[in-house]
């Protein structure tokens, strides 16, 4: 599918999702080329938002009415994945080298995210996110569509032996997604490995957009945790469904 594309949006340059122009959803992800404090006020993103406490785990959290009015509890929910099918509010995560996960089922019109670095990865959250659409709302893996966001690429990535090693635990073509350079370390692609276990999950490779930037090798677009070594900036990923 077409790669993810940067629009300006007013004052606000933020990437998109070709396959994700439906009229009921709105998403985006931001670049460094904005500055992020007026940023929800700027793009006209509905309140209440939703996110959560990320930690690198496989934990979906289904934002449903309860929840909902409860909007400041979330916040403090530990969890890598939120979905919804409520109209009006507004997913949020945050990233500065992991892939974020967009999700939107067009059918039942329901919306997700999914913070997927490398632990997430190993830990299934992309797929924890298609069982959740399934079992919750109930879904069809056929119609859901994907965007795997601008992240650190595997040019810029390397990684022990333990990350390869977990890999292989949960992904059997895991060779395919990584390779060892010149010194003999391991590079790994990220965004094929989410796309490999999101194919084990049913979805369509036809149905997955896959940016090809990389955050690490784009000062000028992105903030990049590696090539900082832990400087504070974040890109921010939104998605939503609009009401009728
Ligand atoms: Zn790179």
């Amino acid at each position: 599918m077409e790669n993810f594309k940067l629009e300006k949006r007013g004052q606000v340059s933020c990437f998109s999702i070709p396959s994700f122009g439906h009229k009921d959803v709105y998403h985006g992800f931001s670049t460094r080329l904005n500055k992020q404090e007026n940023f929800v006020e700027i793009l006209g993103l509905k309140e209440p938002l939703y996110y959560l406490n990320q930690v690198h785990g496989n934990e979906v959290i289904v934002v449903e009415d309860q929840l909902s009015r409860e909007k400041n509890k979330v916040s403090s929910l530990p969890g890598d994945g939120l979905v919804t099918s409520l109209r009006e509010v507004t997913l949020i995560m945050f990233s500065a080298d992991c892939p974020i996960l967009f999700f939107f089922d067009t059918e039942k019109e329901v919306v997700g995210l999914a913070h997927a670095g490398w632990k997430g990865t190993v830990r299934g959250i992309g797929m924890e996110m298609v069982k959740t659409m399934e079992e919750f709302f109930n879904s069809q893996s056929k119609d859901i569509l994907v965007g795997i966001s601008p992240a650190i690429g595997s040019c810029c990535y390397e990684v022990g032996e333990e990350v390869i090693e977990k890999l292989s635990g949960i992904l059997e073509n895991w060779s395919l997604t990584c390779y060892p350079n010149s010194q003999g370390k391991w590079m790994l692609n990220l965004k094929e490995a989410n796309t490999s276990l999101l194919e084990k999950a049913g979805i369509r490779r036809d149905n997955i957009t896959l940016s090809t930037h990389c955050t690490c090798c784009n000062p000028s677009l992105f903030y990049s945790y590696r090539r900082s070594r832990g400087e504070k900036g974040r890109m921010i990923s939104f998605i939503g469904l609009r009401r009728d």
